[in-house]
């Protein structure tokens, strides 16, 4: 294997199908590059549909054998794993940081978070059960067990390149399942250094399989993912908007559908509020991952009380607090946007925020350090028509809010399509259970900015999505449930 960079041993030019390091078939590459500084990494196969059927029949031929491992086997590979995720620790948040460039030191935390599911799941896999049931004829009894449900296909994105992959491919191992996962273009080789790993742990070739391609085949690749007979489900990811379309492929061969989409996470601070501590919480709402995280608060309701206080405290905070610069730097907390669209998208919310009436407390404008560095920005006087509170920013963009009663607003957080995250502050018990249950999302904190844990499960209301990711509740989207009826006793 040609290592292509010398920056990280895990920069590669080949995909990764049935234990060998493959080029696509037409022999296509695309390049990927640093957002930071725009410097070339390297190239990856840019593959097509032929590529994405060879890597699904290859995934479905070692489920043969894969299906009917010990769930001990299961548990020892993927223990191994985490334990070279945990070896490999620096390196593979370099090369988190050097692709899709989020800090260093957010970078070592994901890593740590994408090990925690290949450590939960080798456990889980010892703990799928079944049932015996009651039988209604004293000539029958009645059995239920658990399979798993064939290939896998993963479609990944950017903003967690490593820890996105795990979350679904522990679970789908463990299961029993052998999975192909096609990772964003902008961040293949988190999931190839994913590839060279469970090679060292002795996952069987065709258990765990890569494809890469760029945007203009990403479309082809997750067709066939979606629709190949041999593709038993898919679970995706991402934006809304793909999300639709995959579960519209999906359709066609009733295939298992699991989405992680787009929120929209409203931050409440009530009026009783200690208000230190929520500065805090929006701070790690807010801000890690430089906005760009699915769970990231994106409008902010603050009670008219204590609104200019929250306010004055929340700009201080971002002033004396967020550092930009080199993402390898430990002690930065901003890195770059993804792109340049994405710079542009969150600078088109706040030019329509303030040309509606909304001023910038902090930042507003792009950073000198490059193109894609966006300054941390606050915004008060928001309403809740303004386009950032009607679409998510993706970026590190606090708009504040205000409102008068708790109806007002539970009524406000609630109106969205979207329930992923929600966030709120208060020091009143009734308040705290009343909204807790009145939020229309899948994942809520309560005096917490970080609500994501791979003890408890991960999921969307509404448009957000289908289907749990993490705890207990994971390993069911790869198993398939069989009654066995025993008759003649
Ligand atoms: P983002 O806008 O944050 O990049 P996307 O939903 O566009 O989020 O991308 C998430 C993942 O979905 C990436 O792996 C991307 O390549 C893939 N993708 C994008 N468009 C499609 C599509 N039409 N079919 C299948 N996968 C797609």
């Amino acid at each position: 294997i040609r290592i292509m960079s010398s920056q990280s041993p895990f920069i590669r030019d080949k995909a990764y199908i049935g234990g060998k390091w493959v080029a696509a078939t037409n022999g296509g590459t695309f390049e990927v590059k640093n957002p930071a500084t725009g410097e070339h990494l390297g190239v990856v196969p840019d593959m097509t549909e032929s590529d994405a059927v060879f890597a699904i029949k290859t995934a479905n031929e070692a489920f043969q054998s894969w299906k009917s491992t010990l769930a001990r086997e299961r548990t020892l590979l993927l223990r191994r794993l985490d334990q070279l995720m945990h070896e490999h620790k620096d390196s593979l948040a370099k090369l988190i940081s050097l692709e899709m460039g989020k800090p260093i030191k957010e970078a070592k935390g994901e890593i740590m978070y994408a090990a925690s599911m290949l450590e939960w799941f080798a456990e889980e896999s010892r703990r799928i059960y079944g049932d015996v049931i009651a039988a209604p004829t004293k000539s029958k009894r009645l059995v239920v067990i658990k399979q798993p449900l064939g290939v896998a296909s993963l479609i990944t994105p950017w903003n967690f390149p490593c820890a996105m992959i795990t979350r679904k491919a522990a679970a789908a191992l463990a299961a029993g399942c052998t999975v192909v996962v096609k990772p964003s273009e902008d961040t293949p080789y988190s999931a190839l250094a994913l590839a060279q790993l469970t090679e060292e742990a002795g996952f069987p070739a065709g258990v765990f399989n890569v494809i890469t391609s760029s945007r203009s085949n990403a479309a082809a690749l997750g067709h066939v993912m979606c629709t190949h007979p041999m593709s038993a489900s898919i679970s995706f990811t991402g934006s809304t908007e793909v999300g639709k379309i995959l579960m519209r492929e999906a359709a066609e061969g009733i295939k298992r559908v699991a989405l992680e989409l787009g929120g929209h996470a409203p931050f409440i601070v009530f009026e009783s509020a200690d208000i230190d501590a929520a500065v805090v919480g929006a701070m790690m709402a807010k801000f890690r991952n430089c906005g760009q995280a699915c769970v990231g608060a994106n409008r902010f309701l603050i009670h008219s009380s204590i609104y200019d206080k929250f306010c004055s405290k929340l700009a201080d905070a971002m002033k004396s607090q967020l550092v930009i610069g080199d993402s390898m730097d430990e002690s930065v907390t901003i890195g770059p946007l993804i792109n340049e669209r994405a710079v542009e998208k969150v600078e088109k919310h706040i030019k329509d925020a303030v040309d509606n009436g909304a001023s910038i407390v902090v930042g507003g404008d792009r950073n000198s350090r490059g193109n894609n560095y966006i300054n941390p920005t606050l915004l008060r006087d928001v309403k809740p028509s303004m386009l950032m509170c009607q679409e998510e920013t993706f970026g590190p963009v606090a708009p504040l809010i205000k409102f008068d009663t708790e109806e007002e607003a539970v009524s406000i957080a609630n109106d969205t399509r979207s329930g992923l995250a929600g966030y709120f502050y208060t020091t009143n018990l009734l308040q705290a259970w009343r909204v807790a249950e009145a939020l229309e999302c899948g994942l809520v904190g309560i005096n917490e900015g970080l609500v994501s844990t791979v003890e408890s499960p991960f999921q969307g209301f509404k448009e957000s999505g289908i289907g749990s990711e993490a705890s207990k509740y994971g390993i069911e989207e790869y198993l398939e449930k069989k009654t066995i009826c025993f008759g003649g006793l």
